[in-house]
Protein backbone atom coordinates (compact mmCIF):
# COMPACT_ATOMS: atom_id res chain seq x y z
CA UNK A 1 0.00 0.00 0.00
CA UNK A 2 1.24 3.36 -0.79
CA UNK A 3 2.45 5.31 2.43
CA UNK A 4 -0.49 8.05 2.88
CA UNK A 5 0.53 12.05 2.47
CA UNK A 6 0.40 12.42 5.92
CA UNK A 7 2.93 9.33 6.65
CA UNK A 8 5.41 11.26 4.08
CA UNK A 9 5.01 14.62 5.92
CA UNK A 10 6.04 12.65 9.56
CA UNK A 11 9.27 11.08 7.46
CA UNK A 12 10.57 14.20 6.21
CA UNK A 13 10.07 16.10 9.15
CA UNK A 14 11.95 13.80 11.41
CA UNK A 15 15.23 13.99 8.52
CA UNK A 16 15.11 18.07 10.38
CA UNK A 17 16.25 16.24 13.33
CA UNK A 18 19.46 17.71 15.69
CA UNK A 19 20.47 14.15 15.80
CA UNK A 20 21.12 13.64 12.14
CA UNK A 21 22.61 16.81 11.17
CA UNK A 22 25.57 16.17 13.77
CA UNK A 23 26.15 12.84 12.48
CA UNK A 24 26.58 14.41 8.88
CA UNK A 25 30.01 14.98 7.63
CA UNK A 26 32.26 17.38 8.11
CA UNK A 27 32.18 18.54 4.78
CA UNK A 28 28.61 19.65 4.07
CA UNK A 29 27.43 19.04 0.48
CA UNK A 30 24.45 21.40 0.92
CA UNK A 31 25.56 24.81 -0.90
CA UNK A 32 26.70 23.18 -4.03
CA UNK A 33 23.18 21.29 -4.11
CA UNK A 34 21.25 24.28 -2.83
CA UNK A 35 23.21 26.68 -6.02
CA UNK A 36 22.11 23.55 -8.30
CA UNK A 37 18.00 24.38 -7.89
CA UNK A 38 18.88 27.54 -7.50
CA UNK A 39 20.09 27.58 -10.73
CA UNK A 40 16.99 25.28 -11.73
CA UNK A 41 14.38 27.87 -10.76
CA UNK A 42 16.26 30.90 -12.33
CA UNK A 43 16.14 29.07 -15.65
CA UNK A 44 12.57 28.66 -15.50
CA UNK A 45 12.44 32.45 -14.67
CA UNK A 46 14.37 33.40 -17.60
CA UNK A 47 12.80 30.90 -20.03
CA UNK A 48 9.05 32.54 -19.15
CA UNK A 49 10.52 36.02 -20.01
CA UNK A 50 12.81 34.90 -23.12
CA UNK A 51 10.10 32.84 -24.37
CA UNK A 52 13.00 30.24 -25.39
CA UNK A 53 15.37 27.56 -23.94
CA UNK A 54 17.88 28.87 -21.62
CA UNK A 55 20.85 27.09 -19.95
CA UNK A 56 22.60 29.61 -17.04
CA UNK A 57 26.20 28.97 -15.62
CA UNK A 58 26.52 30.26 -12.25
CA UNK A 59 30.01 31.62 -11.83
CA UNK A 60 32.28 33.99 -9.13
CA UNK A 61 34.34 36.68 -11.09
CA UNK A 62 35.28 39.48 -9.83
CA UNK A 63 34.53 41.66 -12.97
CA UNK A 64 32.40 40.51 -15.71
CA UNK A 65 29.18 39.76 -14.27
CA UNK A 66 27.18 38.75 -17.27
CA UNK A 67 27.53 37.37 -20.49
CA UNK A 68 25.09 35.82 -23.20
CA UNK A 69 24.96 34.29 -26.33
CA UNK A 70 22.64 32.82 -28.50
CA UNK A 71 22.74 29.24 -29.59
CA UNK A 72 20.37 28.43 -32.43
CA UNK A 73 17.05 28.28 -30.11
CA UNK A 74 18.83 28.12 -26.49
CA UNK A 75 19.77 31.32 -24.89
CA UNK A 76 23.48 30.78 -22.92
CA UNK A 77 23.67 32.86 -20.13
CA UNK A 78 26.58 32.93 -17.67
CA UNK A 79 25.56 35.13 -14.79
CA UNK A 80 27.40 35.66 -11.07
CA UNK A 81 25.79 34.43 -8.46
CA UNK A 82 24.05 37.27 -7.06
CA UNK A 83 21.23 37.13 -9.66
CA UNK A 84 20.29 33.52 -7.89
CA UNK A 85 18.12 35.53 -6.01
CA UNK A 86 17.05 38.27 -8.28
CA UNK A 87 13.90 39.81 -7.64
CA UNK A 88 11.19 39.91 -10.68
CA UNK A 89 11.76 43.32 -12.07
CA UNK A 90 15.57 42.80 -12.39
CA UNK A 91 15.23 39.37 -14.10
CA UNK A 92 12.66 40.98 -16.31
CA UNK A 93 15.35 43.53 -17.01
CA UNK A 94 17.94 40.88 -17.83
CA UNK A 95 15.80 39.52 -20.45
CA UNK A 96 14.95 42.97 -22.41
CA UNK A 97 18.94 43.55 -21.80
CA UNK A 98 19.41 39.76 -23.32
CA UNK A 99 16.74 40.22 -26.25
CA UNK A 100 17.40 43.45 -27.00
CA UNK A 101 20.12 45.37 -25.43
CA UNK A 102 17.49 47.67 -23.93
CA UNK A 103 19.57 50.99 -22.23
CA UNK A 104 17.13 51.20 -19.31
CA UNK A 105 17.48 47.58 -18.82
CA UNK A 106 21.30 48.21 -18.63
CA UNK A 107 21.18 50.90 -16.35
CA UNK A 108 18.75 48.96 -13.71
CA UNK A 109 21.22 46.06 -14.29
CA UNK A 110 24.42 47.98 -13.28
CA UNK A 111 22.01 49.88 -10.29
CA UNK A 112 21.21 46.08 -9.33
CA UNK A 113 25.21 44.96 -9.64
CA UNK A 114 26.34 47.88 -7.85
CA UNK A 115 23.64 47.21 -4.79
CA UNK A 116 25.35 43.70 -4.45
CA UNK A 117 28.46 44.71 -4.69
CA UNK A 118 29.21 42.67 -1.82
CA UNK A 119 28.88 39.69 -2.72
CA UNK A 120 31.88 39.76 -5.74
CA UNK A 121 34.80 37.96 -4.35
CA UNK A 122 37.44 40.47 -3.34
CA UNK A 123 41.05 39.19 -5.30
CA UNK A 124 43.36 38.40 -2.57
CA UNK A 125 46.30 40.65 -1.87
CA UNK A 126 48.79 38.80 -3.96
CA UNK A 127 46.23 39.29 -6.70
CA UNK A 128 45.88 42.87 -6.20
CA UNK A 129 49.56 42.97 -5.28
CA UNK A 130 50.37 41.58 -8.79
CA UNK A 131 48.18 44.53 -10.36
CA UNK A 132 50.90 47.11 -8.87
CA UNK A 133 54.31 48.40 -10.60
CA UNK A 134 56.20 48.30 -7.01
CA UNK A 135 59.03 50.68 -7.13
CA UNK A 136 60.91 51.37 -4.29
CA UNK A 137 64.22 52.67 -5.02
CA UNK A 138 64.08 56.42 -5.68
CA UNK A 139 66.48 58.66 -7.01
CA UNK A 140 67.80 59.56 -3.55
CA UNK A 141 65.98 56.54 -0.69
CA UNK A 142 65.56 52.90 -1.24
CA UNK A 143 62.46 52.28 0.58
CA UNK A 144 63.07 48.79 0.10
CA UNK A 145 66.12 48.59 2.30
CA UNK A 146 64.43 50.88 4.48
CA UNK A 147 61.24 48.54 5.49
CA UNK A 148 63.61 45.60 5.63
CA UNK A 149 66.41 47.11 8.28
CA UNK A 150 63.28 48.77 9.92
CA UNK A 151 61.27 45.00 9.65
CA UNK A 152 64.34 43.15 11.25
CA UNK A 153 64.94 46.06 14.16
CA UNK A 154 61.18 46.28 15.05
CA UNK A 155 59.11 43.57 13.90
CA UNK A 156 61.43 40.20 14.10
CA UNK A 157 60.76 40.46 10.28
CA UNK A 158 57.29 39.44 10.46
CA UNK A 159 55.52 42.11 8.63
CA UNK A 160 54.64 40.79 4.89
CA UNK A 161 53.84 44.19 2.82
CA UNK A 162 55.11 45.43 -0.02
CA UNK A 163 56.46 48.84 -0.51
CA UNK A 164 56.18 51.64 -3.15
CA UNK A 165 56.67 55.04 -4.14
CA UNK A 166 53.58 56.35 -5.36
CA UNK A 167 53.13 58.34 -8.44
CA UNK A 168 54.37 61.56 -9.01
CA UNK A 169 51.77 64.32 -9.23
CA UNK A 170 52.14 67.47 -11.08
CA UNK A 171 51.84 70.46 -9.04
CA UNK A 172 51.54 74.27 -10.28
CA UNK A 173 50.74 75.54 -6.38
CA UNK A 174 51.84 74.91 -3.42
CA UNK A 175 49.90 71.55 -1.82
CA UNK A 176 47.90 72.65 0.92
CA UNK A 177 48.93 69.20 2.75
CA UNK A 178 50.29 66.24 1.80
CA UNK A 179 50.14 62.54 2.73
CA UNK A 180 53.23 61.43 3.24
CA UNK A 181 52.32 57.57 2.87
CA UNK A 182 49.46 55.21 3.06
CA UNK A 183 48.58 51.57 3.88
CA UNK A 184 46.29 49.50 1.58
CA UNK A 185 45.10 46.30 4.24
CA UNK A 186 43.61 44.84 0.79
CA UNK A 187 46.98 44.50 -1.35
CA UNK A 188 49.15 45.06 1.88
CA UNK A 189 50.66 48.04 -0.08
CA UNK A 190 52.53 50.62 1.54
CA UNK A 191 52.97 53.74 -0.68
CA UNK A 192 55.15 56.31 0.50
CA UNK A 193 54.79 60.32 -1.43
CA UNK A 194 57.48 60.62 -4.52
CA UNK A 195 58.06 63.82 -2.40
CA UNK A 196 60.03 62.06 -0.08
CA UNK A 197 62.89 61.19 -2.79
CA UNK A 198 64.77 64.17 -2.63
CA UNK A 199 68.14 64.80 -1.12
CA UNK A 200 67.20 67.38 1.59
CA UNK A 201 64.80 64.82 3.35
CA UNK A 202 67.16 62.81 5.62
CA UNK A 203 67.05 59.03 6.15
CA UNK A 204 65.61 59.35 9.50
CA UNK A 205 62.83 61.06 8.10
CA UNK A 206 61.46 58.62 5.28
CA UNK A 207 62.59 55.80 7.94
CA UNK A 208 59.72 57.34 10.21
CA UNK A 209 57.10 57.69 7.68
CA UNK A 210 57.91 53.82 6.71
CA UNK A 211 57.73 52.62 10.46
CA UNK A 212 54.10 54.76 10.98
CA UNK A 213 53.00 53.26 8.22
CA UNK A 214 54.12 49.64 8.88
CA UNK A 215 52.59 49.76 11.84
CA UNK A 216 49.22 50.21 10.09
CA UNK A 217 49.74 46.31 9.20
CA UNK A 218 49.47 45.69 12.70
CA UNK A 219 47.30 47.73 14.23
CA UNK A 220 44.01 47.78 12.20
CA UNK A 221 41.13 50.42 11.99
CA UNK A 222 38.55 50.05 13.85
CA UNK A 223 35.31 51.28 15.49
CA UNK A 224 35.68 53.40 18.83
CA UNK A 225 33.54 53.79 21.43
CA UNK A 226 31.61 56.25 19.25
CA UNK A 227 31.18 53.84 16.51
CA UNK A 228 33.62 56.35 14.14
CA UNK A 229 36.17 54.52 12.48
CA UNK A 230 39.44 55.05 14.33
CA UNK A 231 42.11 54.83 12.15
CA UNK A 232 45.62 55.61 14.95
CA UNK A 233 44.49 53.46 17.95
CA UNK A 234 45.88 54.70 20.96
CA UNK A 235 48.20 51.28 20.84
CA UNK A 236 49.82 52.54 17.47
CA UNK A 237 50.46 56.11 18.47
CA UNK A 238 52.30 54.47 21.48
CA UNK A 239 54.10 51.86 19.60
CA UNK A 240 54.93 54.93 17.61
CA UNK A 241 57.01 56.61 20.07
CA UNK A 242 59.35 53.67 19.93
CA UNK A 243 60.83 54.68 16.96
CA UNK A 244 64.40 55.48 17.17
CA UNK A 245 64.20 59.18 15.82
CA UNK A 246 61.04 60.05 16.69
CA UNK A 247 61.66 63.58 18.46
CA UNK A 248 64.23 64.26 15.57
CA UNK A 249 61.65 63.08 12.97
CA UNK A 250 59.15 65.27 14.17
CA UNK A 251 61.03 68.45 14.45
CA UNK A 252 62.03 67.81 11.04
CA UNK A 253 58.42 67.73 10.07
CA UNK A 254 58.39 70.85 11.72
CA UNK A 255 60.42 72.74 10.15
CA UNK A 256 60.59 71.63 6.52
CA UNK A 257 56.98 71.06 5.89
CA UNK A 258 56.86 73.67 3.39
CA UNK A 259 59.69 72.27 1.20
CA UNK A 260 57.46 69.17 1.27
CA UNK A 261 54.64 71.02 0.39
CA UNK A 262 55.91 72.94 -2.45
CA UNK A 263 58.11 69.35 -3.88
CA UNK A 264 57.59 68.65 -7.54
CA UNK A 265 55.78 72.12 -8.37
CA UNK A 266 57.42 72.94 -12.16
CA UNK A 267 59.83 75.56 -11.75
CA UNK A 268 58.22 79.61 -12.69
ZN1 LIG B 1 48.52 56.82 9.82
Amino acid sequence: MAPSKKQKNVVKKRSYTAGRVVRQSPVDPEPNRLVKVWRRVLERRLRTRLRAKVAVEIHDNTHTMLTFQRQRALWRLRLHHMFLAAPDEVLQALASFVRKGDPDASALLDKYIERNRVFIRRLSPAQMRRRIRLEPVGQHHDLLRIYERLNERYFQSRIDAAITFGPAPRVKQPRKSIKMGSYSADSKVIRIHPALDQPVVPRYFVEWIVFHEMLHHVYRARRGEDGRRCIHPPALMAHEKRFHDYSRALAWEKENLDLLLCAGMSPA
